[in-house]
């Protein structure tokens, strides 16, 4: 058994995190930690609820000199929920190694705050840009020399909120030796892109592309004539679970679940965009501590936040931004924990769930009746793509093709042959890269296809 002691930690830290729990590192862990102790900047993308986190946490906390009262690493956060998430990991360190400090700057708290908290001399700190940005260039002088780290978490929703024009602006003033490390659920090429001032990817930690935790099972429920509220209350009568979050796209079913949801007689509350900064920390707090047997959320909920003991996840519709149904679903399954993501769905919304099956989630089909779920032998065919597929190894050609040709209007400098070498082979290493992921993404898929067949029997 793999045991965090197998890294080159110090005693104080392995004590640490005994203390607080951690004993068997993850794969993302046992992957990530090493790199990032050599000192390495990292591109990781992993799923949700794989103890990312610590990934990053732990070697900062094994690198940073806690005598030196300076700051020394920066954590950006896209949301004050994350931001808040991931400093309490950080700050339950701080019991077992009291030297230790972190700050959170983010503007769920106050200018003032923010000021005391920084003459505290932190050595860590975690927060939103926007704020992060503001305190550490232009309202304090402060010292940004002995920064070593800088980690970018959730990156693509980073980037989605239009965030990194405040993030470049922070990183031009850190030392250049600073070691990036970013982390991102989604890698599309114009994040990664984005991202190349930052890191290379020449390690990319991919968690398997699975997108959602292995331990969430996917299940389409056809609600049939009902209406998604009044599906949803009869679904909360039949479906025992100990915490479920219904997730609906549109303001209005939001309110409309939450009526539901009271209906049925469980505890519940509404936690949506609407809520001001202080009701959703507020909201966040009662729901961690187990005050209600349903929460009703808008995709604000979706990303990044961390609930324990999340077992069932309802999404009365499917967002139209298809990657947040697997933030939705990877909100159980979390941490080794099983989960069950019902997705509602009737004849006329059928779009979407297809989609997503295309896209390899295993689901099993369910038909919603007054006494509960019933299995559906039918379920639904998804459907076909037209896309012409080119015959095989003619793509490769043409950019081989291609990368020779841009090569040759460099002919008149010298080192062109080797040059044109290093293009060629710089497409041939690609197409090789994708055949290989071809390859694991179609076994994958066949994987799935099986489980969900002897699950059905
Ligand atoms: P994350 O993927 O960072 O959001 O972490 C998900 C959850 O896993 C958090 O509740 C962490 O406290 C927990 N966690 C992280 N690493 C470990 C570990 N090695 N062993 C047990 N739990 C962990």
């Amino acid at each position: 058994m793999a045991k965090f002691s197998q890294f080159a930690l110090s005693p104080e830290l392995v004590h640490a995190l005994e203390k607080l729990g951690y004993v068997e590192p993850s794969p993302v862990q046992t992957s990530v930690i090493p790199r990032a102790l050599e000192g390495r900047s990292l591109l990781c993308q992993s799923e949700t609820g794989s103890g990312k986190t610590h990934s990053y946490l732990i070697p900062m906390l094994e690198k940073i000199d806690f005598n030196l009262p300076r700051l020394q690493g920066i954590v950006i956060c896209p949301s004050r929920e994350l931001a808040r998430q991931v400093y309490e990991f950080a700050f339950a360190f701080t019991k077992y190694l009291p030297r230790f400090k972190v700050r959170l700057f983010s503007s769920e708290t106050e200018t003032t705050q923010n000021r005391e908290g920084l003459s505290m001399n932190p050595h860590l700190v975690i927060g939103t840009p926007g704020r992060l940005a503001d305190i550490l260039s232009s309202l304090y002088e402060l010292d940004l020399h002995q920064v070593r780290f800088l980690v970018l978490d959730e990156a693509d929703m980073l980037m989605e909120l239009g965030y990194f024009d405040a993030i470049d602006e922070l990183y031009d003033k850190l030392p250049e030796s600073t070691q990036k490390m970013v982390f991102s659920a989604t890698l599309e090429e114009n994040l990664k892109t984005r991202l190349g001032r930052y890191v290379d990817s020449s390690f990319l930690y991919t968690g398997g592309d699975n997108k959602t935790a292995a331990l969430v099972s996917h299940h389409l429920v056809d609600i049939k004539h009902r209406g998604k509220t009044q599906a949803l209350t009869t679904f909360l009568k039949t479906v025992p679970s100990y915490l479920t979050l219904v997730f609906a796209s549109k303001k209005e079913d939001l309110g409309g679940a939450y009526e539901a949801v009271k209906e049925s007689g469980k505890s519940a509350i509404l936690f949506s965009g609407d809520l001001s900064t202080r009701e959703r920390k507020a909201a966040l707090r009662r729901i961690k501590d187990n005050e209600f047997a349903v929460v009703v959320a808008s995709d604000l909920l979706a990303r990044g936040i961390d609930i324990e003991d999340v077992d069932v996840v309802v999404s009365l519709d499917l967002p139209s931004d298809l990657t947040y149904y697997y933030h939705r679903a990877g909100r159980s399954g979390r941490f080794g924990k099983k989960g069950d993501s019902y997705v509602f769905y009737n004849a006329d919304t059928t779009t979407l769930p297809k989609r997503l099956m295309e896209e390899g989630v295993p689901f099993d089909f369910y038909i919603l009746k007054d006494e509960g779920l019933v299995p559906d032998p039918v379920g639904l065919a998804p459907k076909k793509k037209f896309t012409a597929k080119k015959p095989f190894g003619e793509e490769e050609q043409l950019e081989v093709r291609k990368a020779k040709a841009l090569s040759r209007e460099d002919k008149v400098k010298p080192g062109y042959k080797k040059r044109q070498k290093e293009a060629v082979e710089k497409v041939k290493r690609k197409f090789r890269r994708k055949a290989i992921k071809d390859k694991i993404r179609k076994a994958r898929t066949e994987a799935y296809k099986a489980e969900a067949r002897s699950k059905k029997k």
